[in-house]
């Protein structure tokens, strides 16, 4: 079988570029490049039938409103929603969880409630719960990180409570790498009949996620960090918590019917998406979930265990380099710090290499002061 990577940086236009514009890459945490496929598929709508969905009668109309949900469809195939109703297209992970923190919070908290976050959250799976907190009187309670990088499960056992209300954690670090039991940590949250949220900005790029299998309650994802573009991402939940939940924003196409002094909202996945949706993005969105499963996600996971293996193997050559995570399952996420070198200085040097790296706190404030790193990881 031929080798899927063998020409794969052709497929990305970035990177024909000339010699001195061009550099590695390897700052795909924080947002990837996009395949031709993507670019096309974006540019062909635009080019054959840009309009409004949902709400134009006229051919064009009709045609962006089929590309939007044939895009959704795409996704839940992806993740293996079982409905694709269940797919909600936000602007990103942060979006998401940002709904779901204001929309659970308002239907399904009383003062003195609890919410369980850990401390390798990224910064979007912890403000947007203090906001909610602040708002509906909660308190925020953490799972503890161990010295190898992973959760310590003892720590979360030791959480549950009568007045827990939802457990939020990431699938994947984006500082450690670490990969999170997340399916035995969800039969856990569900044995205290306590839904779950992943955050799963690092993960759904990066292995196969199958939301059935887990039987998470709801996912967050971002298309920018998955060769779609920026502006687009995923929030799944399940039906029947999307249908009880009432919608965070309102605006057209959110409603049914608009009273004076009330409106009756819309079915799911609509209830969710108020105003003009980034018609563009989901489109794009869908071609880049078409161009990973062409390769599999699988295939991907796997090279990208062997891509990692040698990374860290060169880094521990290095001396005065201190890698941070040593989970035993981890994803492709690799951070160090050098000692005595400020993150900024060592990704500007590698810059002028040519080569591009993330420098800094890692939008991981809790983290980063549990590693005793501060702004010095890389
Ligand atoms: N969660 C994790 C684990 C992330 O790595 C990121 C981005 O780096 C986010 C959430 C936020 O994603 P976005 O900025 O696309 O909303």
């Amino acid at each position: 079988m031929q080798d899927p990577f063998k020409n794969i940086k052709n497929d990305f236009p970035i990177f024909n570029q000339s010699a001195e514009n061009n550099i590695i890459y390897m700052d795909n945490a924080a947002t990837t490049q996009k395949p031709t496929a993507v670019l096309d598929a974006m540019s062909n709508y635009y080019s054959s039938c840009n309009s409004n969905v949902f709400r134009a009668i006229h051919r064009w109309g009709e045609e962006s409103t089929r590309e939007y949900e044939k895009a959704r469809r795409q996704i839940a195939g992806f993740i293996n929603a079982k409905e694709s109703c269940e797919v909600i297209f936000t602007s990103g992970t942060t979006d998401g969880i940002n709904l779901v923190a204001s929309s659970f919070c308002r239907k399904h908290t009383s003062p003195g409630d609890e919410i369980i976050l850990t401390e390798m959250e990224h910064h979007s799976n912890i403000v947007p719960w203090q906001i909610a907190s602040e708002q509906y009187d909660l308190s925020l309670k953490y799972v503890s990180v161990t010295d190898r990088g992973e959760l310590d499960r003892e720590s979360l056992s030791r959480l549950w409570s009568k007045k827990t209300k939802l457990l939020a954690l990431t699938h994947m670090s984006n500082v450690l790498g670490t990969i999170n039991p997340v399916k035995a940590i969800i039969q856990e949250a569900h044995s205290h009949g306590i839904p779950v949220l992943l955050d799963g900005a690092q993960s759904v790029p990066h292995l196969p996620v199958d939301v059935q299998d887990l039987d998470c309650d709801f996912l967050a994802f971002s298309g920018h960090k998955m060769c779609a573009p920026t502006g687009i991402g995923v929030l799944y939940g399940k039906k029947q918590f999307l249908q009880e939940l009432p919608p965070c924003k309102g605006g057209g196409e959110m409603i049914r019917n608009v009273y004076p002094d009330h409106s009756e909202w819309n079915s799911l996945p609509h209830k969710f998406e108020a105003g003009t949706p980034h018609i563009a993005g989901a489109i794009g969105l869908g071609a880049a979930v078409t161009y990973l499963n062409r390769i599999g996600m699988d295939t991907i996971q796997k090279k990208e265990h062997e891509l990692t293996a040698i990374l860290l193997g060169g880094l521990q050559d290095i001396p005065g380099i201190d890698i941070y995570g040593k989970a035993e399952k981890r994803g492709g996420i690799v951070c160090f710090t050098r000692e005595g070198t400020h993150s900024h200085d060592l990704a500007q040097y590698m810059d002028s290499r040519g080569i591009a790296l993330r420098a800094g706190h890692h939008c991981a404030h809790i983290l980063a002061r549990e590693l005793e790193a501060g702004d010095f990881l890389i």
